[in-house]
């Protein structure tokens, strides 16, 4: 598409980003993936917006400097949905010049908007900088990470209420029908699902902490992320469950993570009810080519079996049967 080949041409720093590509399958059938022309690319699914913090040797960027990014990034995709996601600082996002404390578990320790509570700036500076520059899109819209639970989706929902309210009463333009989202990568959030959408426009899935707190399992550690298993039917099965409460809701769901660009799972995920996937740039073809044309109802019955498999070889087996890619 138009849209991929200029970001592409036009910013090489991008190609290995903290942007990744919103494409949605929908429309599969009627526009064969082989075709570079059917219009999949939907937007981008996700700004990691700690690449701000991350790059930078001191001090956390100012509103202005933040506004300026965001601003960029809003004019470069002018025609599309813009996610940004809030600053996700902790876990294996460090920021060199500011001290978390110490922690034993730093996964499991101050992270995301577990720091605003103390840091609150943190939030309202970005808010601002990301609304104002919101303007200039066609549909802006703000991911939450790490949430657990609707009390913390309410705090930062408070949050944000204020700092519309500030810039009201400051004269300041802003985005206001920004849409709100959560990233789904607690697995306490799972099974509140439908309170926190409620709350939301869309919501995300984070599979990478999702699968990592979900098995317990740090997947950076060679010594046990085997246990890391994305295809395992007890995965599987909470992301489908995921899936029809999204799609009860009515509301959008995109998954990201690394699964959601691994042409083995695609056609997994697809026939599980996923259609927008958050992706690399790198990755934008070979997850339009493991969904072949007119294979909707396959893929449901493949992922049917999969998901009440009784073990993870037994999903292997389905998928090496059904043609699936090599692996
Ligand atoms: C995820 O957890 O899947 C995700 C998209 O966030 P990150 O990988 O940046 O933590
Ligand atoms: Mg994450």
């Amino acid at each position: 598409s138009a849209a991929l080949a200029s970001a592409t041409a036009t910013d090489e720093a991008y190609i290995d980003s903290p942007l990744n590509i919103w494409l949605n399958l929908v429309d599969t059938d009627s526009h064969p993936p082989e075709s570079l022309h059917g219009d999949t690319i939907a937007g981008i699914g996700l700004f990691r917006s700690e690449s701000l913090l991350t790059e930078r040797l001191s001090g956390f960027p100012s509103e202005e400097e933040q506004y300026a990014v965001y601003l960029q990034l809003c004019r470069r995709w002018k025609r599309y949905p813009v996610t940004i996601r809030m600053f996700d600082i902790g876990g294996d996002k460090t920021v060199p010049y500011f001290s978390l404390g110490p922690q034993d578990n730093p996964f499991l320790g101050l992270r995301a908007h577990r720091l605003y509570r103390f840091h609150p700036e943190l939030f309202m500076n970005q808010v601002r900088a990301i609304l104002r520059a919101g303007i200039e899109c066609s549909d802006l819209r703000i991911l939450f990470p790490m949430i657990e639970t609707v009390e913390e989706l309410k705090y930062l929902q408070e949050l944000l209420a204020s700092a519309m309210e500030e810039m009201k009463q400051q004269g300041t333009a802003y985005r206001h029908d920004v849409k709100q989202g959560v990233l789904i990568e607690v697995p306490s959030a799972v099974w509140i699902l439908k309170d926190l959408l409620e709350r939301l426009d869309f919501i995300s899935v984070g599979t990478n902490d999702l699968l990592q707190y979900h098995f317990a399992v740090d997947r950076g550690n060679i010594n046990v992320s085997n246990y890391y298993q994305p295809e395992h039917p007890s995965a599987l099965r909470m992301l489908k469950y995921i899936a029809d409460a999204a799609s009860e809701s009515g509301k959008q769901i995109t998954l990201c993570g690394e699964i959601a660009a691994d042409p083995y799972l695609v056609p997994v995920l697809y026939g599980m009810g996923f259609r927008d996937l958050s992706v690399d740039f790198h990755a934008v073809n070979s997850v339009r080519l493991s969904v072949p044309e007119g294979s909707s109802d396959g893929l449901e019955n493949i992922a049917a079996r999969c998901v009440s498999a009784s073990s993870i070889e037994e999903v292997h087996a389905i998928l090496d049967e059904s043609g699936g890619s090599d692996r």
